[in-house]
């Protein structure tokens, strides 16, 4: 059987494939903001796992600055579980232009936008970072919510752009 992949990587000069599939992402055609599944995983008991890439800020043009990240992070980790049972883990990317958010289940991006969209307005009406104290958090000064929120509103802003990822 033709390895499809790898003939369709060289038509494109693309790098060798690596482990991660997010290394293989050409992240100078992508379109922030935008949401895309960054991996979809069947467990060995039939069970399916979601890996949504959530993309803020375009890649290698403009990131979040950290104690936004950290507290868009405490934000969507709170308020996305009241929206649906299926959160697993809400993480910062290290690069600082997005977030992963783990599912449990199958999900497409239509499915999971309006969950994203309901946990972002809950957000932009919070009145404090949960957990945002030295007991909860590792590194609880280091907030903003009003960081959080003027990046979340951005997010909002472009709502109909989020499925267009641009590749
Ligand atoms: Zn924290």
């Amino acid at each position: 059987m033709p390895d499809q992949t790898a003939d369709a990587e060289s038509a494109q000069g693309a790098q060798p494939r690596m482990n991660v599939e997010s290394f293989n992402l050409d992240h100078r055609v992508v379109k922030a903001p935008y949401i895309r599944i960054a991996d979809r995983k069947v467990l060995p008991g039939g069970d399916v796992l979601t890996k949504f890439d959530v993309r803020f800020t375009q890649p290698n043009v403009d990131h979040l600055e950290s104690e936004t990240v950290h507290s868009l992070e405490h934000l969507l980790a709170e308020h996305m579980r009241e929206h649906t049972g299926d959160v697993i883990d809400v993480s910062p990317m290290g690069c600082r232009t997005g977030f992963y958010a783990l599912l449990s289940g199958d999900h497409t991006p239509a499915q999971f936008a309006p969950v994203l969209e309901a946990t972002l307005r809950d957000l932009l009406a919070a009145t404090e970072v949960p957990a945002a104290n030295e007991v909860q958090c590792g590194w609880g000064a280091h907030h903003t919510l009003e960081g959080a929120q003027t990046a979340a509103r951005a997010f909002l802003d472009r709502r109909d752009e989020w499925e267009d990822v641009g590749v």
